[in-house]
């Protein structure tokens, strides 16, 4: 008998008398890193950068974060090579620079990256250059750790890539490192790590296993972050939400992203809006976008948030952590929708329902008015 409700959206469906067949054809390429995850798994490093056969290590931080990784370099004591506090977002050309100076003036063989988006990026930058292993300690849901995805910005524009030499080697997530990350970085975190498992969910290049990836993500973020929003000191909350950053890196990295990804980057380097912010406004209205195009992925998402519909329930989730809902909240001018849906329209990302100028108009100004999508 054919069962319609497990039809995978983004696969062609094929009748037969008894079955519709949900798998029917991919790719599944998977580069994987060693992972170490568990409250505590920091006192681990020492262990892992010898196994990594690196004898000088370079920590790398932002300058809010150097604490952090003076800690991490006592820990490494002989095998620390140094510590580089100057990571910031997007990073910029001149800030790799001064960083893979450092790189060769301490003679280092691997880099220790502890933090977010912004300090793992830098090592990534550092690795692009001279394929230094990296070990990543992530400390905030962005994901990064899981890619072999890029990114420098120069003059301006920030450019992306994909290349296997900067994914890190290993990975520990400790989520004792996450109580610190104050509690609204930590909700607009765990909803970039949710839009990453949406896009899988309905990537042209997912496959069962990212799919599945994905709505455990999904789950995980959606359970645990409303406590640690709450609670930031919950350790078994901030566990789970680490494990869903995890699921969600893994997904970002093994499938291409659509239309929400591509408007966050083309608002963020537009209108210098703040990365995980933007993600959390426009998440439920890219998802409603293409809520016709992506059934399957649709029931999905909204299984694994426990709603009747995916993007009423990523909005409503966005709402119960007193996350921001409008690009307005953000400073974004309202005149500057059109030129946002200009720029998205120019070179779109593949996506389940085509991209066209006046439907993205439509999107942006409700997300700049942040109203419900229905
Ligand atoms: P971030 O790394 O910029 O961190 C935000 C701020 O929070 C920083 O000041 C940081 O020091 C601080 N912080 C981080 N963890 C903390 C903790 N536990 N306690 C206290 N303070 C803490 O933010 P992010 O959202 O993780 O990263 C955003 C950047 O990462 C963007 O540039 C984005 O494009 C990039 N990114 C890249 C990928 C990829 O696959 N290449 C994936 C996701 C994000």
């Amino acid at each position: 008998m054919a069962d319609n409700n497990i039809t995978n959206g983004r696969m062609p469906v094929i009748e037969s008398p008894t079955m519709t067949m949900r798998i029917a054809s991919f790719v599944a390429d998977q580069p994987a890193s060693r992972v170490i995850f568990g409250a505590g798994s920091l006192g681990r490093v020492a262990e892992e950068v010898e196994r990594l056969g690196a004898t000088r290590a370079m920590v790398l931080s932002t300058p809010e974060q150097r604490g952090q990784a003076e800690d991490v370099a006592r820990r490494l004591g002989e095998r620390s090579a140094g510590v580089y506090s100057e990571a910031v977002m997007h990073v910029p050309i001149e800030t790799a620079r001064a960083a893979r100076e450092e790189a060769r003036r301490l003679h280092a063989d691997c880099c220790v990256a502890v933090g977010g988006g912004s300090t793992i990026g830098l090592g990534k930058a550092i690795a692009l250059e001279s394929a230094l292993p990296i070990l990543a300690i992530p400390t905030t849901y962005a994901g990064s750790e899981m890619t072999p995805i890029y990114g420098l910005t120069e003059a301006g524009v920030k450019k992306t890539g994909r290349d296997r030499k900067v994914l890190p080697k290993t990975v520990i997530y400790d989520p004792e490192l996450t109580l610190s990350l104050p509690a609204g970085i930590s909700g607009t975190s765990a909803m970039n790590a949710i839009a990453h498992c949406v896009e899988a969910l309905y990537a042209h290049d997912g496959n069962p296993i990212i799919s599945l990836i994905a709505a455990e993500g999904i789950r995980a973020l959606a359970r645990s972050i409303p406590v640690v929003v709450r609670e930031p000191g919950d350790l078994a909350a901030r566990s789970e939400a680490l494990y869903g950053a995890w699921l969600g890196g893994t997904a970002l990295g093994n499938s291409s992203m659509g239309l929400h990804h591509k408007l966050c980057h083309t608002l963020g380097g537009a209108f210098n809006l703040p990365h995980a912010e933007v993600h959390t406004v426009i998440l439920p209205h890219a998802t409603a976008y293409n809520r016709d195009a992506a059934p399957e992925a649709m029931r999905a998402i909204a299984d694994a948030l426990g709603a009747r519909d995916a993007a009423e329930g990523i909005y409503d989730l966005a709402v119960d952590i007193q996350a921001p809902v409008s690009l307005r909240e953000l400073g974004m001018p309202v005149e500057g929708i059109e030129r946002a849906a200009r720029l998205a329209t120019e070179f779109p990302y593949r996506n389940p329902r085509e991209v066209d100028y006046d439907s993205l108009v439509a999107l942006i100004g409700q997300a700049w008015h942040g109203v419900r999508p229905s």
